[in-house]
Formats: structure tokens, sequence, C-alpha cells
């Protein structure tokens, strides 16, 4: 976080409980999701959610890179996220980080309990993850468009895998945090749910928060993936749906 004098400290609740940009505590930023944005990949989705901008592509099953990861029984999920050098304020230094490596290998983990590797022994299902323009809470937007473009790629899986940040700023906690939140609040906690079973498969957290301020944290952590899971299955039905004029062919 760094020293920040004072007065460069936004407000992070009013008096009214609204937000940085107006925003009540259990209040999502709008999310837009296109699936199929790509025209080249086996599945692909971009996610527009508040100021933060990440497409995903996903391609396999196919011949595993390198060859020693190959598995005899199931698939191997590979996860490459990447935040664009412009995507920030401040120039991100172009290529691998940890924090990068760090987001990629969660991300991978969550989608190993969703998808049916087992029905692809030898190959492997590949997920890029490109963050064009970051505002916090982009593993989760990567998340939620690589659930997405797993599913435009036909991917079998038990399930999409909704994710959203929540935390605590302001004394407040607080559903879906922006960069001021993130940067200035008092704790981060990205989640990704499955929504038919209610498992959480990500679930990290930085800062401090008691006990009872968790388990409010959690439940509507819950009702945010909950929210962002019916945007998903939208998008889906929006690409998918045949209108009914094409239906009986004309
Ligand atoms: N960020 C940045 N430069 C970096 C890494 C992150 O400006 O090199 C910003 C970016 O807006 C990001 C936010 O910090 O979304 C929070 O980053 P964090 O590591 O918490 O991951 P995220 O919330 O994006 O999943």
């Amino acid at each position: 976080m760094g020293s920040v004098g004072a007065k460069d400290v936004p407000v992070l609740l009013s008096p009214e409980g609204l937000r940085v940009d107006g925003r009540r505590v259990n209040e999502l930023r709008p999310i837009k999701i296109t699936a199929g944005a790509l025209k080249h990949a086996d599945g692909s989705a971009f996610v527009e959610w508040g100021q933060n901008k990440v497409m995903a592509a996903v391609y396999g099953p196919r011949e595993v890179h390198p060859r020693h990861l190959q598995q005899n029984t199931k698939a191997v999920i590979q996860c490459k996220y990447n935040m664009a050098a412009f995507s920030v304020d401040e120039r991100k230094r172009p290529g691998l980080d940890r924090r990068s490596q760090e987001i990629s290998k969660v991300i991978a983990e969550a989608f190993e309990s969703v998808v049916f590797a087992e029905e692809f022994p030898r190959t492997s299902i590949d997920i890029y993850i490109e963050v064009l323009q970051a505002n916090a809470g982009t593993r989760c937007a990567g998340l939620v468009a690589a659930s997405v473009a797993l599913a435009d790629a036909g991917i079998p899986m038990a399930d999409l895998l909704p994710a959203v940040a929540v935390g605590k700023a302001g004394g407040a906690i607080i559903l879906d945090l922006k960069k001021e939140e993130d940067n200035f609040g008092e704790a981060d906690l990205p989640m990704a749910l499955v929504p038919q079973s209610g498992r959480l498969v990500l679930l990290q957290m930085e800062g401090h928060m008691t006990r009872d301020e968790l388990a409010t944290a959690l439940d509507l952590g819950v009702q945010g993936c909950r929210g962002i899971y019916e945007v998903m299955k939208q998008a889906l039905r929006d690409r998918y749906s045949v209108a009914p004029a094409a239906e009986a062919g004309a």
C-alpha cells in the first residue's frame, strides 16, 4: 500500500453509506459479457466489468505443450493470465511476474474442480486471459471470462464459475472492490463459487477482518456470484439461442 498522506486517501464510505463511485455496499459494478468475441479461438468471451476489460480465449482439448505435462488419465488445464502493459495508470512491465503466475495457478486450479477433464486424457485445455484494462478484481473478471469461454468452446463442465471480490473499506463490508477500495481499504477477498453445489473453489484474502465480518463478507460474495452467474448464462443464451424465424428456416 505504501505510505500515503491522509490528504491522498479518498473517503471510502460517505456518512450516507455510499462508496467512492456512489454504489451501496452490496452493489456490483455494471457487468457486460460477450460470448464468442474472437473468431480464431475454440471458445472466447469478453468481459467489461466496471473499468475492467478482460478477454479470455480457450483452445482444446489439444496436444499438450510442454509434452512432459501430459497426463494419462485426464486433460491438463493450463492457464496464462497476462496484464497488458497499457492496462494500468503506471505502465506495467510486460511479461511474466510472480503475481501473474500466482493468478494463473489459482485460476487453473479452480477450473480443475468443475471441468470433466477425465473425458479427455492426454490432452490440454488451454486458457488465455488478457487484461486490457484493470481497475481491481481482474482475477475474478478473468475467471468469469474464462468460464464463459470454456462453455463457448463446448468443454464439458459441472457448472460455470462466477467470481467476485468482497472486502472491507471505510469500516464496511463491501461487494466488488474497485481500485481505490483495493488500495486503501482494510481487506480484499476474491472468491469463486460453484453455484449449484455452493462450494467455493477460489478464496484468497489480503488484509484483516474479524470472524463475524468474514462470515458477512462470504455471504455477500455468494450473493454477488449468484448475480454474476445470471449474466454469464444470459451471455451464452444470447450467443446460442436461435431466433424463431431462423429456426423455421426463414
Ligand atoms: N495493479 C496495477 N499494477 C500491477 C498489478 C495490479 O496497477 O502491476 C492494479 C490493477 O488495477 C489491479 C489492482 O491493482 O486490478 C489489484 O490487483 P490485485 O493483485 O489485487 O489483483 P486483482 O484485484 O486485479 O485480481
